[in-house]
């Protein structure tokens, strides 16, 4: 028997910037796409003119070459069932919503704007509300009440129509979903849908279906806000006789307290990113944080938010790309709702700093260090950064980690000078100095036990030395391993730093 071929796709509207729900909508499809060796599709649903702002589209394109999430057919791409925008698929779907009209699935409406608002407040005042389902449509104006003639004519007149499903009366629909099982819903409870637009446009649940239906798209993996339009989805196969996809709803993407879904609000008001990419709002001129200006890395972006949802029904927490395409299935994902954490997500970037090799994070990083004033090679800020990269989350951490391998000390930190100074530091340091001066060879070890052997010989304490120096050397009681630090910045440097500490604070009292 033949295989069916596996084709998904991501389909947003490209009415702001993507959020993050939507990347791992994206990353979901992409995973079981790469998985399943079949095809990855972007489709961009631009029906509804109203909503289109301004650099959307290219927001999504930059968004997914950033995090690495690849399309086998788009705009960009191309491929055989394009075209891939929606706007430029325009002449098609008429013909799809006529062919409802004619097999009794679908039928014209002519009422107004201000007809149906007149009727929605007059159902308002006796505390009902107004829907247009199988009941009401019998008592307004569209082709079920209105003659033949009369509906002909008002066409060749030019009056202004939509088109509507006609949702059956009583039935019960049965849906199929790969995460929730069956899902039953009766149709009462149902409305009679717009299809068609008088603007001459198709609404999103019909160009949605007609064009998942011609671009063979075969899983349908999209987020639990659409599961409300299943069964009119369901419905509209059935009306067409077209064989439907199977479906998967993906549980949502909760704010931190599990208080509902994270909105796209919700990363001003909570100090967090819900952008892959920073955006600026086209009309406001409002700038909303994103991922990669914070300074995440693309993999550890996508590695948290596979796990946001998926389980891969172990411990394994780091996944690169690949590993993720091996471990994902579609039956590990959650019935219910992730919450965002914060806290996790710089984990994860912190996990996939300390794993970078140096080079790199020194490449990251020269812009910051040369912005400060500072000239080092890339080389030797390599070692540096694998001495403290254990230390930081973002790049941006590691100059608050290194600035003081290229910078003395401006001031000393008050705290630990009150703590640490105490009245036999500068003997002890004097001391330190001439022993310090003494050798050919500064590398880290050697000076290391060369001065544990001072102070374990004269009983000094490796406490009152060891604290005395850093504050020195660094200024603060921070940094990584002091012998590292003080082979690293060479004998003359260090001594240096001995005499103006010295200097500065001087003996005590
Ligand atoms: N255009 C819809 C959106 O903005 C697509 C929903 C679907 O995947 O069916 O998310």
């Amino acid at each position: 028997m033949n295989q069916k071929e596996i084709r998904v796709r991501f389909a947003p509207s490209p009415t702001g910037p993507l959020h993050i729900g939507g990347v791992r909508t994206a990353l979901y499809n992409y995973l079981f796409a790469r998985k399943n060796g079949g095809k990855m599709i972007l489709r961009i649903e631009d029906t509804d003119q109203t909503r289109f702002v301004a650099g959307a589209e290219n927001y999504i394109n930059e968004a997914f070459n950033w995090c690495g999430i690849e399309f086998d057919e788009s705009i960009e791409k191309g491929g055989e069932y394009g075209p891939y925008k929606q706007s430029e698929r325009k002449h098609i779907y008429k013909d799809y919503a006529e062919q409802l009209i004619n097999s009794g699935n679908a039928y014209y409406a002519f009422d107004t704007t201000e007809e149906l608002t007149k009727i929605r407040s007059e159902f308002e005042a006796e505390k009902k509300t107004f829907i247009y389902n199988a009941i009401e449509r019998k008592n307004l104006r569209n082709s079920l009440t209105l003659s033949k003639e009369e509906t002909k004519k008002l066409i060749s007149d030019g009056e202004a129509y939509v088109i509507r499903f006609k949702m059956p009366e009583d039935e019960t629909v049965v849906m199929n979903d790969l995460i929730r099982d069956r899902v039953e819903v009766n149709s009462s409870v149902l409305d009679d849908k717009i299809l068609f637009k008088s603007d001459g446009m198709p609404t999103y649940h019909l160009a949605n279906i007609v064009d998942d239906h011609l671009m063979k798209i075969s899983h349908v993996i999209r987020g639990e806000e659409w599961l409300p339009s299943l069964p009119l989805h369901v419905l509209l196969y059935d009306a067409f006789g077209w064989e439907k996809p199977e479906f998967a709803h993906l549980p949502l993407l909760l704010k931190p307290d599990g208080n509902g879904k994270l909105s796209k609000r919700d990363g001003d008001r909570l100090g967090f990113p819900v952008f892959p990419l920073e955006w600026t709002d086209p009309k406001t001129g409002n700038v909303s944080a994103g991922y990669r200006e914070d300074g995440y890395f693309p993999q550890a972006f996508i590695n948290m938010l596979a796990l946001l949802g998926w389980n891969p029904g172990d411990e394994r927490e780091l996944f690169s790309m690949e590993e993720l395409i091996e471990a994902f299935s579609i039956e590990r994902v959650g019935k219910s709702g992730s919450k965002f954490d914060l806290e996790k997500a710089k984990w994860f970037n912190h996990q996939y700093l300390v794993k970078e090799n140096n080079e790199t994070l020194a490449e990251l990083l020269m812009p910051i260090v040369i912005k400060n004033g500072v000239t080092v090679n890339q080389e030797k800020l390599s070692e540096i950064i694998a001495l403290v990269k254990e230390r930081a989350t973002f790049v941006a951490d590691l100059w608050g980690q290194v600035d003081f391998f290229f910078i003395r000390p401006k001031d000393y930190d008050a705290k630990a000078v009150k703590k640490r100074w105490k009245a036999n530091s500068y003997d002890l340091m004097l001391e330190l100095k001439e022993l310090l001066s003494s050798f050919e060879d500064f590398e880290s070890d050697i000076v290391e036990n060369a001065v544990k052997q001072w102070i374990e010989a004269n009983e000094y304490g490796m406490g009152a030395v060891m604290n005395a120096f850093r504050l020195l050397v660094v200024g603060a009681l921070k940094g990584p391993h002091l012998f590292d630090i003080v082979a690293m910045i060479g004998q003359e440097e260090t001594l240096e730093r001995i005499d103006q500490g010295l200097n500065e604070l001087g003996r005590k009292e």
